[in-house]
């Protein structure tokens, strides 16, 4: 399909004031240059390259330009340690706007009765998550049974006593190989030095999330911390079955959002599948399907707010003031019509990408999507991941290589391919697009042969045909330039 390269996508963010936000981009590279010109000359072959990629990275999207250029601002420069209301620095008024606005149109669009947007990160929202459950549920009673009010009232023993209690508890998470991710509770993150952590899986036959088998873990390990939320999983998840299982064995519901935020707020999931009104606690990246800037926020439940508005100093350090009030920019468009219309066909773009792939006999993981994420299994063509990522790239696809549940070719290699619609839909994609992305990506996996090695075949060496790369490279081509990342803006 050849769409018209004017209109495919004039809906995508900015394209409106294209032209004003060359100018300005124009400007700012030209002040760049005069300090440190090498970083100006990077900061226009990343354009470059992103406008002739075909990016497939499930967790990365393109934010508009006014959301880009909300973060150019002076707001960097001030410290505003505290929350809206009560800094620890004089002359945060304005920082102050600008969280309160940020955090207004978070419980707007979520339907939350809490928001704190301090978080920096997808990693910092899920700290300061953890440490204000922590607070609430093993702290404050602590504090309360000794009739205190503040950690600093307590004896010099108490204290220890305390900390080797909040040290020792249990948190229940979904497995690394099924789609959970590394801060819920794996050692190599600090989740996992925290906390004993245990993982629920999906079921070995279908890939689909097993209530039974998670409900059957909670009453055996009776976590203080149930988290829900995943980065490599191809389904939905219903969160009022997970906040029932959840009650029956008294423990927090976090709901780790990050990779679905954009989904919720375009209303796409909804109902049981809507995490927000389910858990105590939802955290959540604002780079993701949200199309924000970089960054973390967490919405909560009345018996946790106070906790989580403490998350500085608990966790964090000062706010980052000009990605709060990008935030805001981020969360004001996500609460327009548009971003619902842009969240159902991130969704239908996985659905007809999935379809594209089983038509072809490529096999996924669960058989299919109903989320933004496709998990392609790359052993139905004799390959590893990591072979099938190069080869891939190669071509011009940007993907990334993804454990598959039980995966014969461990974490390091792995078996499968993780895809993701939101980047390519903001520029413009629609469903006979992402059918051609299976074909050409079917295209370079058929004609990759893995290489001879000693004792066997190579796990990360390959061969790719002679002309494949060339024939994907015109074809992406093809697609990328009828699609056009931010149309209209020159540098
Ligand atoms: C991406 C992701 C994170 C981490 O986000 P960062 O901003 O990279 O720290 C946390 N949890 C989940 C489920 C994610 O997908």
């Amino acid at each position: 399909m050849t769409a018209d390269p004017v209109t495919s996508n004039a809906a995508a963010p900015g394209a409106e004031y294209a032209e004003t936000a060359s100018a300005a981009y124009r400007a700012a590279l030209q002040v760049i240059e005069s300090v440190e010109p090498r970083i100006a000359a990077a900061t226009r072959k990343e354009l470059a390259d992103q406008r002739d990629s075909l990016k497939l990275i499930a967790s990365e999207n393109y934010a508009s330009p006014a959301v880009l250029l909300t973060m150019g601002s002076w707001f960097s420069d001030k410290y505003a340690e505290g929350t809206i209301g009560h800094r620890f620095y004089a002359g945060c008024q304005n920082v102050d706007t600008v969280e309160s606005l940020a955090a207004e149109h978070a419980r707007e669009l979520f339907g939350a009765p809490y928001a704190y947007v301090q978080p920096h990160s997808g990693i910092d929202a899920n700290l300061v998550a953890f440490w204000a459950i922590l607070a609430t549920r093993v702290e404050a009673p602590e504090l309360a049974a000794a009739g205190l009010k503040h950690v600093n009232d307590l004896s010099e023993a108490d204290w220890e006593k305390l900390r080797n209690k909040l040290g020792n508890q249990r948190l229940l998470g979904m497995s690394l190989d099924a789609g959970g991710h590394l801060t819920h509770g794996f050692r190599p993150n600090i989740s996992g030095k925290m906390f004993h952590q245990r993982s629920y899986g999906t079921d070995p036959n279908t890939g689909f999330l097993d209530y039974d088998a998670v409900a059957e873990a909670a009453r055996e390990f009776k976590p203080l911390i149930i988290v829900a939320g995943y980065s490599a999983y191809p389904r939905r998840v219903n969160f009022a079955t997970m906040r029932e299982i959840a009650d029956e064995v008294g423990a927090t519901l976090m709901v780790d959002m990050a990779h679905f935020a954009g989904l919720v707020a375009g209303k796409v999931f909804t109902g049981d599948e809507d995490p927000v009104p389910h858990a105590h606690v939802t955290t959540t990246t604002t780079h993701k399907s949200l199309r924000g800037p970089r960054g973390g926020m967490v919405l909560a439940q009345p018996e946790y707010s106070d906790a989580v508005d403490k998350g500085c100093p608990m966790v964090l350090g000062g706010p980052l003031s000009h990605v709060m009030a990008a935030k805001a920019v981020a969360l004001a468009e996500a609460r327009q019509p548009a971003f619902q219309a842009y969240a159902q066909r991130v969704a239908d773009n996985a659905q007809a990408l999935a379809d594209g792939f089983l038509k072809r006999d490529a096999a996924l993981v669960t058989g299919g999507t109903d989320n933004h994420i496709v998990l392609l299994d790359v052993t139905s063509f004799g390959l590893t991941g990591r072979q099938a990522e190069s080869a891939l790239l190669d071509a011009g696809i940007v993907t990334n290589r993804n454990s598959v549940p039980a995966d014969p070719n461990g974490a390091w290699y792995t078996s499968g391919i993780r895809l993701g619609t939101p980047a390519l839909t903001t520029r413009g994609f629609g469903a006979d697009d992402f059918d051609r992305v299976a074909e050409l990506i079917v295209d370079v996996l058929s004609n990759t042969q893995p290489s001879a090695a000693a004792g066997g075949v190579s796990k990360a060496k390959y061969t790719l045909a002679d002309g494949t790369a060339e024939r994907v490279h015109t074809a992406s081509a093809e697609l990328l330039e009828a699609n056009p990342l931010y149309p209209g803006l020159t540098l």
